[in-house]
């Protein structure tokens, strides 16, 4: 009976590998996947693997709930595995753990890796949730498995969903900075899933990430708006109005023509400075501007000019450190510069500024537009900056 049943799997196995293609299996797995009769969902796996490979995700293999997060999502795995790869580099992907997870659900974890010279390294490990239905086999993200007894609650167009509690003041206005930048884009607010998380690398584990190269220690960022609809929050806090103006700018605008001088202070302005400080809170425009201005006035010879350029990227002044790691004083130099624009010009002066393009950087195009509409410029920055911060 025994070795009835090895030579069974054996030739089970073999026929696996003839059918997965793209997915290496080992023995063990490739008999638990018979034991189960889930092999039609292997040969549906190894199908995606083999779209995601060739960057071209075809919808009927993909869970109808969710879609685009999950599509975008897997699209991200063709981004960091096999575009651009370098053509020495052999990749390899191996289904290492399958399990069933509820009525007609299983998990399969996939890891992606490279190998060159002898040299291997592990790139990503996602989760593939499948879904079998009226005899059609679809993948998603495990974010809905994942999170199936959180609650819920919809705030305008926001709708939460949290393990405990949220802090309805910071979600109601959030709610209403999405309303209001979308009307100064003149476009209708959207509706966002927004998912409460208690720092990044759990981000990844919700949809679908159990390692990825790319972010290992990774603590204290969100993960933008993925699949157009979803959201989750930068270190457990309600409010995302930073990204969410990003969000509306690209979707007005070419992303070529997108100057990030510009984009960054206008969504310190707008929205807030993406980071939480030491107490959870999302700093604002005012409180930081108030720190620059203490600054400046007990440093009166500081260089404004130099503040912006040199800690625009990267901030190594000090002047937030007891606030933040990673609040940037010149996006905050920037927000003040984009006020100054948006009052004088309105919706139109911030428009050309977001388009003033990247060449030959992204700073003398923003100077270009600075000096046309309000007559700011590199040699009378210093005194025009300082001038504007006494009106906040
Ligand atoms: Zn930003």
């Amino acid at each position: 009976m025994n070795n009835l049943f090895y030579t069974f799997a054996f030739l089970l196995f073999t026929l696996l590998k003839i059918n997965a293609q793209n997915i290496t299996i080992n023995e063990s797995l490739a008999t638990l996947i018979q034991e189960n009769q889930d092999t039609e969902s292997i040969i549906a796996m190894d199908s995606l693997i083999a779209q995601i490979k060739a960057d071209d995700i075809k919808e009927d293999l993909i869970h109808q709930t969710d879609l685009k997060l999950s599509k975008s999502i897997f699209e991200s795995i063709h981004k960091h595995v096999f575009k651009d790869n370098d053509s020495q580099e052999k990749i390899e992907v191996a289904l290492m753990n399958y399990y069933p997870v509820g009525v007609n659900q299983q998990m399969y974890q996939v890891a992606f890796s490279k190998k060159k010279e002898n040299v291997e390294s592990l790139e990503i490990i996602y989760n593939f949730l499948a879904h079998s239905e009226s005899g059609t086999i679809t993948f998603s993200t495990p974010l809905r498995y994942w999170t199936q007894s959180w609650k819920a609650e919809k705030i305008s167009f926001i709708t939460y969903h949290y393990r405990d509690k949220i802090q309805t003041e910071r979600a109601e206005n959030f709610a209403y900075k999405n309303m209001v930048i979308a009307k100064r884009f003149k476009t209708p607010p959207q509706s966002f899933h927004f998912y409460m998380v208690r720092n990044y690398q759990e981000i990844l584990q919700l949809i679908g990430f159990g390692y990825h190269k790319n972010s290992i220690g990774k603590l204290r960022d969100g993960y933008g708006v993925v699949g157009d609809a979803f959201i989750f929050s930068v270190m457990n806090n309600e409010d995302f109005s930073h990204d969410i103006f990003h969000y509306y700018s690209k979707t007005k605008h070419q992303d070529k023509a997108r100057n990030w001088v510009a984009e960054e202070g206008i969504a310190y302005s707008w929205g807030n400075a993406y980071y939480t400080n030491n107490d959870g809170e999302m700093s604002e425009q005012k409180e930081l501007i108030d720190i620059l201005k203490k600054h400046v006035s007990e440093h009166p010879e500081v260089d404004v000019l130099e503040l912006f350029e040199e800690h625009f990227w990267k901030d190594t002044s000090g002047i937030y450190n007891h606030l933040a790691p990673d609040f940037k004083v010149g996006r905050l130099i920037s927000s003040i510069i984009c006020d100054e624009v948006k009052k004088v010009h309105g919706m139109d002066g911030i428009n050309q500024l977001i388009t003033s393009g990247t060449s030959p950087n992204h700073f003398e195009p923003f100077y270009r537009i600075t000096n046309q509409l309000i007559g700011l410029n590199r040699k009378n920055f210093n005194k025009k900056v300082k001038k504007l911060m006494e009106s906040y």
